[in-house]
């Protein structure tokens, strides 16, 4: 968006003149005081192309979208507007639901782009050697910092495989960050790093925070699930019962590299896989694996750049779509990845597809967009409240305007999602009705002393670990 258009944009939203009171000094940032006045509970989004991810609504051209009280209340033409409503023009703009990432170590997100050049370097055996260092406020810095890029990316749902479990603390951080934040969540408790293998899992953790977050509404968009130990782990048939007694979801790295052949087949032979189950990776499942998959209604997450990063080979992507499994996306990791700009896995996923196929027309963008929204919901058993734009759903929005150079010409609006856009040309990220960013900015914190936080405890971690 440029000078003028933005001046245009903030007038038509009554924004102007907002921000020349603040004081530079304030703690608050400007972002923060700025925003807070533009945090209603009714807002009118106009004149955008609606990709809704929802079969019976399908694509809305040029439509408006009323948003009351954190939901959607209702899609079309010529809507009534509450008195109070907040519009926003979003005049040839691309609407779609905010992204679900199904898979993401948020912890590491300090540890961007560490992962070395030598075996002692690597990603496993550079991540222990920081895991060591953490705090549980520490953890809730990383998962702070995760989840800015990630609003920053057009996130608004993680689901967060904690394994740096060292204590219940330690994994209620990514509860406090993920609410805090203003996202909705799924946390794995896990293990972490250098735990004996004999140690036995931490239900009493787990139950301790299993009630906490039964007991505070504050966590009600939160749940809370199994990071499990992999498929040869001699205890996780007697885990998983004890997690399904507690309705916890069970997420399992399975079948990642070829030196982890048959985990998956190991699964469904103990008859461990159901719907409630999340494999990770799977870049060494068979034809077999996949039809047991597909049996059990299990979803599965492919990682696509942090699993090619580190070797794990290609994802099944091929395989997987043609199949009926309810595939997902994930991020990862940020110490592999880089950075946590989904709808880009979505595009290499895209891509890797019809090249593998041969075939220009192979993967609709569309089918790719289901993975990251309406796939990721049902995965996390939430797609009654969230994955698509479906009035009585959750106002969990992307508004994509094309005012920007790399974003602004054609209209194909599902390949322009996943082929041009990037994160900067997402002009709007609304979670549960609440507008996290706005025209480039995040409105709920104060970005630049998050990443001076971050920057300095990674620092400090470094120098701690010379
Ligand atoms: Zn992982």
């Amino acid at each position: 968006m440029n000078k003028e258009n933005r001046r245009d944009f903030l007038k038509k939203t009554g924004l102007v003149g907002i921000g020349s009171f603040i004081n530079p000094f304030s703690v608050f940032s400007e972002n923060q005081r700025k925003f807070n006045k533009f945090q209603q509970n009714s807002y009118l989004i106009k004149n955008a192309t609606i990709l809704s991810m929802d079969d019976e609504i399908g694509d809305l051209a040029s439509a408006d979208i009323l948003i009351k009280d954190g939901k959607i209340a209702k899609l079309g033409n010529q809507i009534e507007i509450p008195p109070g409503t907040e519009t926003i023009n979003a005049e040839g703009g691309i609407l779609i639901p905010g992204l679900i990432d199904c898979h993401w170590h948020l912890w590491t997100s300090l540890l961007r782009s560490m992962a070395g050049d030598s075996a002692e370097e690597g990603y496993f055996k550079m991540t222990a050697r920081f895991s060591r260092l953490y705090t549980p406020e520490d953890m809730e810095l990383a998962a702070n910092y995760a989840i800015a890029e990630a609003i920053y990316s057009g996130i608004t749902c993680i689901s967060d495989y904690n394994h740096n479990a060292r204590s219940p603390e330690f994994v209620k951080a990514s509860f406090d960050a993920m609410t805090n934040m203003g996202i909705r969540g799924h946390v794995s408790y896990g293990t972490y790093r250098d735990m004996p293998g004999s140690t036995p899992t931490d239900f009493k953790g787990i139950n301790e925070l299993k009630q906490l977050i039964n007991l505070n509404s504050k966590y009600k968009d939160i749940s809370l699930g199994l990071g499990s130990r992999s498929a040869n782990y001699q205890n996780i048939e007697k885990d998983w019962e004890r997690a399904r007694e507690l309705g916890l979801q069970i997420t399992i790295h399975a079948s990642s590299n070829e030196s982890q052949k048959d985990q998956i087949a190991s699964l469904f032979r103990k008859n461990l896989l159901a719907e409630d189950v999340n494999i990770i990776h799977g870049n060494a499942i068979t034809p077999d694996e996949v039809k047991m998959v597909e049996n059990t209604g299990a979803s599965l997450t492919m990682t696509p750049y942090s699993e090619m990063r580190i070797g794990y080979g290609l994802p099944k992507i091929n395989e997987l779509y043609e199949s009926k499994i309810n595939c997902c996306v994930g991020i990862d990791t940020t110490a592999l990845t880089g950075n946590a700009h989904l709808l880009d896995s979505l595009k290499l996923l895209q891509n890797l597809a019809n090249a593998n196929a041969k075939n220009e027309f192979y993967l609709h963008p569309k089918e790719v967009l289901k993975m990251a929204t309406i796939n990721g919901a049902k995965n996390l058993g939430i797609d009654k409240e969230t994955g698509s734009i479906t009035p009585g759903k959750s106002a969990d929005l992307v508004l994509l305007k094309k005012s920007d150079i790399n974003f602004s010409t054609g209209n194909k609006p599902y390949h322009l999602a996943i082929e041009a856009a990037l994160p900067e040309n997402m002009k709007l990220v609304m979670a549960k009705g609440k507008i996290l960013k706005y025209d480039e900015q995040l409105t709920s914190i104060d970005t630049n002393n998050l990443i001076e936080q971050a920057k300095n405890r990674f620092a400090e971690m470094e120098k701690e670990i010379k």
